[in-house]
C-alpha cells in the first residue's frame, strides 16, 4: 500500500486480485514463503521518458512516455501501447499488473508489459500523428524486442500508430517485424487481429452463457465504447443472434431498438474518424451522458471503453434494467462496489482478464507467425482464437468447481492466473 500511495488505479487492481486469492495462498505455503505477494506488486523496471514534438504548425510539444515491464516470469513482456491524456504511471501500473495475469490465462508464453503516453491523438493530423510516433519510438526502441519486449496497440493506437511506430523502430534498428503486434496485414500482421479482442471476448462470454444454459440468441446487449474492441463485439454478437441496441465514446450514446447498423458504425468511426453524433439513421436517437444512465430494458451488458465506466449506481441500474450478464472487453471497466452488487444479484460476470484476452492471445500468434516468415489463413487464427478462449473459460470453470465456487468466475479466473504465475515465480528463484 505504501509503495503504491495515490495510485489509485493500481490498487484497485491489486486489491481486487488479492481480496480473492486468500484459499490458494492457505493450500500453499510456499507462496507465503516465497513472499510471492510482496514480489509480484512490484514492476521489474519502469522506464519513463520524454517525449518532445514539433508539429505541423511549429509548436515544440512536451509528452510523459511510459513502458512498465511488470513481470516475465512467463516470458518477455507482451501488453499495449495507450495514447490518452489520462495517460500516468497508475494507469499504467494497474493495466501492466491486469496484463501479467491475462497473459498468463491465454496459456501462452509471455509476460506482462504496457506503455504509452499523456499525448493526445483527437483531431491531430495524420503527420503530427506520425513526428509523435517517430519521437515516443526514438526512447523506446533501446527498451524492447521481439524475444525482450513487443508492445501492441490499445487506445487510442491502432494500426496506423503501430505503422508509424514500427517504420521509426525500423530506422533506428533494422527490419525485426516481430518487435510490435497489430501491425497492417501489408506490413506483416495478423489477419483476424484486428477484431480478436471483441470476438474473444463473445466467443468467452458465449462459453459462459451456454455453462448456464443460455446463449446470445434473441438477446438484448449494449456495449460500451465504438473503438476497435466494441465493433467487433458488436458484430460477433448480431453474428450469434443478439440485437445490440447501444453503444457510445466519451461524449455520448446512440440508442436504437432495431439495433446498431454496424456497417455505418465502422464507416463513422474507422473511415471519417468521426465523433458517434454523426451516426443517424431514421430508428436511432443520440443522447449525451454516460451509456450506463440508460433506462431501456436489456438482457446482456458488454463494457467495452475505459476502466471504472461503471460504478455502484450504474450497475445498480444495469441490473435494473434487467442485465443478468456483464463481461468485460475493457481493462477494468467495474469499480470493486459495482463487482460486489453483480456477486449479491448473482449476475453473470466475466471478468477482463479472462474475457477480453483474446487480444493479446491473438498477438502472440502474430509474433509466431513472423518468427516463422509465415502468414496464417484467417480462418486458422480464428479457430485459434476460439480455441484458446474455450480454453480460457474451461481453465476459470475447472478452478470455479476445484475450489467450491459455483459461478464465481472472477474468483475462478484470479485464482487460475496466480498460481500459473506464482508457481512461475518460484520455479526462478527471487528474481
Ligand atoms: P479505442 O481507442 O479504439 O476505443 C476506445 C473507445 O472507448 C472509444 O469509443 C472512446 O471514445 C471510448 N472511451 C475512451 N475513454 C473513455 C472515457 N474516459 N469515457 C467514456 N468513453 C471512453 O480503444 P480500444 O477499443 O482498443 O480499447 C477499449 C478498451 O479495451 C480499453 O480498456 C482497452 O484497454 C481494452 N482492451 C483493448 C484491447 C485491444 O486489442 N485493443 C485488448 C484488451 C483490452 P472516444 O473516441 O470519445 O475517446
Amino acid at each position: 500500500e505504501e509503495r503504491g500511495a495515490h495510485q489509485t488505479e493500481f490498487l484497485q487492481a491489486v486489491r481486487e486480485m488479492f481480496n480473492t486469492i486468500e484459499p490458494v495462498i492457505e493450500k500453499k505455503p510456499d507462496y507465503i514463503k516465497w513472499n510471492i505477494l510482496e514480489q509480484l506488486v512490484e514492476p521489474e523496471r519502469i522506464i519513463t521518458f520524454k517525449v518532445p514534438w514539433m508539429d505541423q504548425a511549429g509548436k515544440i510539444n512536451i509528452n510523459k512516455g511510459y513502458r512498465v515491464q511488470f513481470n516475465s516470469a512467463k516470458g518477455p513482456y507482451k501488453g499495449g501501447l495507450r495514447f490518452h491524456p489520462s495517460v500516468n504511471e497508475s494507469i499504467m501500473k494497474f493495466l501492466a499488473f491486469e496484463q501479467i495475469f491475462k497473459n498468463s490465462l491465454t496459456g501462452l508464453p509471455i509476460g506482462g508489459g504496457k506503455g504509452g503516453s499523456d499525448f493526445n491523438p483527437k483531431g491531430k493530423s495524420d503527420i503530427d500523428i506520425m513526428r509523435f510516433c517517430q519521437s515516443f519510438m526514438t526512447e523506446l526502441h533501446r527498451h524492447i524486442g521481439p524475444q525482450l519486449d513487443i508492445p501492441a496497440g490499445d487506445i487510442g493506437v491502432g494500426a496506423r500508430e503501430i505503422g508509424y511506430l514500427y517504420g521509426q523502430y525500423k530506422r533506428l534498428n533494422g527490419s525485426e517485424t516481430g518487435v510490435l503486434t497489430g501491425k497492417p496485414i501489408s506490413m506483416n500482421g495478423s489477419l483476424g487481429r484486428k477484431e480478436a479482442t471483441g470476438y474473444g471476448l463473445v466467443y468467452y462470454t458465449d462459453e459462459m452463457l451456454r455453462a448456464n444454459g443460455k446463449s446470445f440468441q434473441n438477446q438484448k446487449v449494449v456495449v460500451s465504447g465504438s473503438g476497435n474492441v466494441a465493433i467487433y463485439t458488436i458484430k460477433k454478437v448480431q453474428e450469434y443472434g443478439g440485437t445490440v441496441i447501444a453503444c457510445s465514446d466519451s461524449n455520448g450514446y446512440i440508442y436504437d431498438e432495431s439495433g446498431i447498423d454496424v456497417t455505418l458504425l465502422q464507416e463513422i468511426k474507422e473511415i471519417k474518424h468521426l465523433r458517434l453524433s454523426q451516426y443517424q439513421t431514421q430508428t436511432s436517437h443520440y443522447s449525451e451522458g454516460s451509456i450506463w444512465n440508460l433506462n431501456k430494458r436489456y438482457d446482456i451488458a458488454l463494457p467495452c471503453a475505459t476502466q471504472n465506466e461503471i460504478d455502484k449506481d450504474k450497475a445498480q441500474k444495469i441490473i435494473t434494467n434487467g442485465a443478468y450478464c456483464v463481461s468485460e472487453g475493457a481493462n477494468m471497466p467495474s469499480t470493486i462496489d459495482a463487482i460486489t452488487l453483480y456477486q449479491k444479484n448473482k449476475v453473470l460476470y466475466g471478468p477482463a482478464k479472462a474475457a477480453n484476452a483474446g487480444g493479446v492471445a491473438t498477438s502472440t500468434l502474430e509474433m509466431a507467425q513472423n518468427a516463422s516468415h509465415s502468414h496464417w489463413p484467417r480462418e486458422q487464427v480464428e479457430n485459434e482464437l476460439k480455441a484458446i478462449m474455450k480454453n480460457i473459460f474451461d481453465t476459470v470453470n475447472k478452478t470455479c468447481e476445484t475450489y467450491n465456487l459455483g459461478n464465481n468466475y472472477l474468483v475462478g479466473a484470479n485464482i487460475a492466473a496466480f498460481t500459473q504465475v506464482a508457481d512461475a515465480m518460484i520455479y526462478q528463484g527471487i528474481v
